[in-house]
């Protein structure tokens, strides 16, 4: 052998070993240790290397068989047909390539029809069905054998166990992926945080780990959920299908769940256009991961024609796989940040890493439980999420990965702004500083005051409030004011014209009603919503100023931690001076009382789902009913539009199969208002 290629056999020898490695943690012990780009990455390596040098190929190679051996616990299920992997393709180059190769062994053919549907980050499974009833479900395993896993199988409740068909074949199976959905998949990662156990990096390990469980109780305990997508019989039964789409219709037919944005292709410009659409839109409003599109032919005949290369990817499908949305970072630091309420938020500052094509340097923490809960140490290596336009977050750290050099981090005991002493609130997880003049929430406070749901300033942005501050112009909300066309003149970037705009539309602020002064305020709790419900009962500022605690407790939807907070607020003297600059300043202090006894949502029927930024489920319903709609607890076409807040879960997904529109909280607020 020459140097060089002594040099390559090496290489593909640590690439094997590495790739070994990291599958047995993937698929065995359901703990990935490096991402799949990486690993997709070295699988592509060694795959060109044993291309170019077929000398190089060895029999146990990772690129020659599929998934792990199965492991010794559970039983084995032999499976009628290979279960195989997919090969990749990474941009729209390699789905062209692809589709030049089929066309190089088949010929051209306009006829010729795609499947394009979501890649589900789940775990293949296989079920068997004799006479139309389910006797055995099994894992992929290596793709021969799989383990029996038909009593955790039963527990899925989207998996028919007799198919709704009064004539089903002898004999075949299903296949499938089995996932966990998002919010389930974040809420037992928090369980599993809580009882000290590891978490799982992703859905897929999690979903796979909660099926090779040895108790079906623990597995019921995991909500999976099922999509079919193939189905394999032995030789004799007849299928009563001959294409995909018409596959996955009778798969609908019998019973089984079929992820609902499959499409059909005509062409693969029509491919590529739902593979981008579905990476830059559909993606973030899913409640369950997908890593890419699977292609397929859709002739059956033309799939059996085309076959499989190397008993591991079949020639007439492929992956088309999206940017990764995971990755594994160092945390440099944690560092807080003061919000305009004063709440300390604490943020991490990493070690940058791309995800899904953007570089994360920051990323939020939330607060200080989390950080705890988390166990995340200053030095930790740690799993970084960033799923469409979500703000990339830590889903955990790596402890076996410590080396002793990490710091237990703690929340500062005074405002890194001011150096106010910090005040924990005890109801809840937050720490503030109590100072409301302190500087780091005062360009914060500004900006939230002139945003669209408050004052709605238009012009009046982040850096252009940073500018005013700078020039010493504006140190609160009431400075704004004051402000004149001949200040801002003298300041750079504004001329005659932009200044005369920022003054006239600072001064159109001053007619906002009393509910956006509320919010515009940055008092801690009050937000869109209890700003509307405290501005419609009392109806002015004075009246709120005057109300007793009681008072503003007994407001429905409000309750005792607002009506404390705005009690705290309002008892300060810098607040009272503020507000009667306000006053003298001009502006709206009370609420027009017509829109109160609105019927702006009369004849709707709503439903409330996930967490809501400002307001409590108690006070989204008063909302709405105050308005002449109607809440009930379930979706259906009945249901006018629904309301969905953070971790929103079946719900969502169903008005969305619905079609049923979906608005956040900031839409129903507009509704409410009659704005839309
Ligand atoms: P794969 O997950 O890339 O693709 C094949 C699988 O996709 C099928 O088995 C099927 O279960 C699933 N699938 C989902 N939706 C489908 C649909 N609509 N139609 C058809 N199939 C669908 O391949 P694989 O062999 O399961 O795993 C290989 C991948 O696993 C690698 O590319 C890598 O990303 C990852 N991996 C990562 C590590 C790691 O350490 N991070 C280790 C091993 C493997």
């Amino acid at each position: 052998m020459s140097a060089s290629l002594d040099k390559l056999a090496a290489r593909a020898a640590e690439l094997r070993r590495t790739l070994e490695r990291a599958s047995y943690e993937y698929y065995v012990l359901d703990r990935p240790e490096i991402s799949d780009l990486q690993y997709d990455r070295m699988y592509r390596e060694l795959c060109d290397l044993e291309e170019q040098h077929a000398e190089l190929r060895t029999l146990d190679s990772p690129t020659q068989r599929v998934g792990a051996p199965p492991q010794g616990q559970l039983a084995k299920h032999a499976h009628l047909l290979p279960m195989i992997s997919l090969g990749n393709a990474f941009d729209d180059d390699e789905l062209r390539e692809w589709e030049t190769r089929l066309t190089r062994l088949v010929g051209e053919d306009p006829q010729r029809t795609y499947t394009a549907e979501l890649k589900i980050d789940g775990t293949a499974v296989s079920l068997t069905y004799e006479n139309g009833v389910l006797v055995t479900g099994a894992t992929r395993g290596n793709g021969v054998i799989g383990e029996i896993v038909t009593a955790n199988l039963r527990t899925v409740r989207d998996i028919p166990l007799r198919l709704d068909d009064p004539n089903p074949p002898r004999l075949l199976e299903i296949r499938g992926e089995c996932y966990l959905p998002f919010d389930k998949f974040e809420e037992l990662n928090r369980e599993r945080t809580k009882a000290g156990e590891p978490i799982f990096a992703n859905p897929r390990n999690s979903a796979a780990g909660s099926l090779r469980q040895l108790d079906p109780g623990e597995t019921a305990r995991r909500p999976l959920r099922f999509f079919g997508f193939a189905a394999a019989a032995p030789p004799g039964v007849t299928l009563p299908f001959s294409t995909q789409p018409e596959l996955l219709d009778t798969l609908q037919r019998w019973g089984f769940p079929v992820e609902p944005h499959r499409q059909r292709c005509a062409t693969l410009s029509d491919v590529t256009a739902f593979v981008h659409h579905v990476e830059h839109t559909l993606r973030a409003q899913l409640n369950f991961g997908i890593d890419g599109v699977v292609v397929k032919v859709d002739s059956l005949a033309l799939q059996e024609e085309l076959g499989i290369i190397g008993g591991r990817e079949p020639r007439w499908a492929i992956a088309r796989k999206f940017a990764p949305d995971i990755a594994i970072t160092k945390l440099l630091a944690i560092e807080v940040n003061v919000g305009r309420t004063g709440a300390l938020n604490p943020y991490a500052v990493l070690e940058p890493v791309e995800i899904g094509g953007t570089t994360v340097k920051l990323s939020t923490l939330h607060n200080e439980q989390l950080v705890h809960e988390k166990d995340l140490r200053v030095g930790d290596y740690v799993q970084v999420k960033r799923a469409g336009e979500v703000i990339p977050q830590i889903i955990a750290s790596l402890p076996e990965r410590r080396d002793g050099t990490e710091k237990i981090w703690k929340m500062p005991k005074r405002c890194p702004s001011c150096g106010t002493p910090v005040l924990r609130d005890e109801e809840e997880v937050a720490v503030y500083c109590p100072n409301v003049a302190c500087p780091g929430r005062q360009l914060e406070g500004l900006v939230h005051f002139a945003s669209r749901g408050a004052m709605d300033i238009r012009g009046l942005q982040y850096k252009r409030i940073a500018q005013l501050i700078a020039a010493g112009l504006v140190n609160d909300i009431a400075d704004l004011y004051a402000l004149t066309v001949d200040q801002l003149v003298s300041l750079e970037r504004f001329a005659e014209k932009s200044a005369e705009q920022l003054v006239a539309a600072i001064d159109d602020s001053r007619s906002r009603p009393l509910s956006r002064l509320l919010n515009g305020l940055g008092v801690r709790h009050v937000g869109e919503g209890a700003a509307q419900l405290l501005a419609r009962r009392f109806g002015s500022l004075d009246a709120l100023m005057q109300a007793s605690l009681e008072e503003v407790a007994k407001v429905r939807g409000i309750g005792d931690i607002i009506a404390h907070s705005v009690a705290e607020y309002f008892s300060e003297t810098n607040t009272r001076k503020l507000m009667d600059r306000l006053r003298r300043a001009g502006l709206t202090l009370t609420e027009p009382q017509a829109r109160s006894a609105g019927r702006s949502l009369a004849g709707c029927t709503v439903v409330i789902t996930g967490t809501l930024p400002t307001l409590s489920r108690a006070a989204a319903t008063e909302l709405v009913e105050s308005n002449g709609g109607n809440v009930t607890s379930s979706v259906s076409r009945a249901t006018t539009f629904v309301v969905a807040g953070e971790a929103a879960g079946s719900k969502l997904e169903k008005a969305r199969t619905l079609g049923i529109e979906v608005v956040d909280e900031a839409g129903l607020l507009r509704r409410v208002e009659g704005d839309s």
